[in-house]
């Protein structure tokens, strides 16, 4: 085998289940993220599918690029295959982390409170939290020095991307590899975009909107205000399926921008976060004011709170929460509400489309991928012609307004992607397409290959297959 070497365990010819070892030397590796696999990426023996069988004699450090679930909810089954090295992350991804592992194991494992505590013990015993842009060495000995380096991602709160440095010491071989992680997308509210590398010799890349290219920040901001302003005048609310972490606060964040600029009726308007989690993710946001983005700071200075604001509501309580479907249900006063999960398949959002899809004067608002299959893909599409979707088991007509608007995605675009290559000032000479469908990855792939036509750099684009392991 020649060195250094990948291996997928995951989240290769998908985007879910995140897993990649770089096998430094026979004795060396590093993984890189340790996900779940979801919704057509899970088989239907998902428990075998998750179980860790590789070898993990050789890995001597997980980083985990960021704390979304494809990226984290395999390191259960990562532990319980006996992996006792440091978890590398961000200092913020550090704060993150416990709040996301203890609700994963909570749905998929166990809701026994001690063994969920001996179990958080464990992954803070290992953790190991870096700043951002300072090399660590993890292997210095006779043959190899190996050394990681975070950098920041722009995706969620705590994303990174890993740099890793090899040196053999024997050929006096230096080698740079790269695991982008999710990179985020320039523009998106609260974080700063991902800035691109001096060089690296081996790109591991992410590709989830490979073929696809987002709508500009201010045209998505407009239709956000456009939604809101026909529930106000309707007298309804605007339901808003939304991820936990990430999207939920760069829609916050957005939306104080709007109440602050807006007058009128704006400022009756109530914003509510259904969601104990998601109000738990938006507490540790704010907590970490110093990681987001200059506008947001100027906001800030400017005396401003964009994640606490006057007219936002958090509901914890499961009674609370019954009782304000019902509220809005009925009484027509204008609010904005914010609840998981993001494609309806479950959560809180389902009893509010229970109550208010056959109602015209309320308006569904889409802002991120609904995967074919899920509820909220059904909504997105029978809904403007009248259609029905089944929720738990019934039919509900759509009676409420549908609209979608593409960019709330925290998610590089193909642009993007490419740029991340091109702004470099010497570009990976191997470059391997992960996290993507196979139409994603194949646009991408063709783009990078022009990219370098030409041009005087020789480039192998992989499009690797995830390893049954
Ligand atoms: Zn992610």
């Amino acid at each position: 085998m020649t060195y250094p070497n990948f291996i997928h365990h995951g989240g290769a010819s998908g985007v879910t289940g995140s897993c990649h070892q770089l096998v430094a030397t026979a004795e060396h590796s590093l993984l890189v993220d340790c996900g779940l696999f979801q919704g057509e990426d899970a088989e239907l023996d998902s428990l075998q599918q998750l179980e860790v069988k590789f070898d993990l004699s050789a890995i001597k450090a997980l980083v985990v690029t960021h704390v979304h679930i494809d990226h984290v909810g395999r390191l259960p089954y990562l532990l319980a295959a006996g992996f006792t090295g440091p978890i590398f992350c961000s200092q913020p991804s550090a704060h993150l982390l416990p709040l996301v592992i203890e609700d994963a194991l909570k749905i998929g494992f166990t809701r026994d409170e001690q063994l969920i505590e001996q179990f958080l013990e464990r992954v803070q015993s290992q953790l190991v939290p870096l700043d951002y842009k300072q090399w660590f060495t993890l292997v210095d000995d006779k043959n190899l020095r190996l050394k990681i380096k975070l950098h920041r991602a722009g995706h969620i709160l705590g994303s990174c991307y890993v740099e890793v440095a090899l040196y053999y010491k024997a050929k006096k071989l230096k080698k740079r590899v790269v695991f982008s992680g999710d990179l985020g997308a320039p523009w998106s509210p609260l974080l700063p975009a991902p800035k691109s590398l001096y060089k690296c010799d081996y790109l591991v890349l992410e590709s989830t909107y490979g073929d696809r290219l987002h709508s500009n920040r201010q045209n998505r901001l407009k239709r956000l205000q456009l939604a809101i302003e026909k529930a106000l005048q309707n007298q309804g609310t605007v339901l808003i399926p939304a991820f936990s972490i990430g999207r939920t606060q760069e829609l916050l964040y957005e939306l104080e921008g709007l109440v602050h600029n807006a007058s009128g009726l704006w400022q009756d308007l109530e914003i509510i976060v259904d969601s104990p989690l998601a109000a738990k993710f938006t507490q540790v946001y704010r907590q970490l004011k110093p990681y987001w983005d200059k506008e947001a700071q100027r906001r800030l200075q400017a005396g401003r709170h964009p994640l606490n604001f006057d007219n936002l509501y958090t509901i914890n309580t499961h009674q609370e929460h019954e009782a304000t479907v019902a509220y809005l249900a009925k009484t027509g006063r204008p609010a904005v509400v914010i609840a998981a999960s993001g494609m309806c398949a479950g959560g809180r959002i389902v009893n509010y489309l229970k109550a208010m899809l056959g109602d015209a004067k309320h308006q569904v608002l889409f802002v991120g991928y609904q995967a074919s299959g899920t509820p909220g893909r059904k909504i997105q599409k029978y809904g403007p012609t009248g259609g029905y979707v089944e929720l738990d088991g019934q039919r509900y007509t759509i009676k409420a307004g549908v609209d979608t608007i593409t960019g709330y995605s925290a998610h590089a675009d193909q642009k993007d992607l490419v740029n991340f290559i091109k702004r470099m000032r010497y570009w990976p000479k191997e470059v391997r397409l992960v996290h993507g469908q196979e139409e994603a990855r194949q646009a991408l792939k063709a783009k990078i290959d022009a990219l370098y036509a030409g041009k005087n750099y020789l480039v192998q684009v992989f499009l690797p297959v995830t390893k049954n392991t």
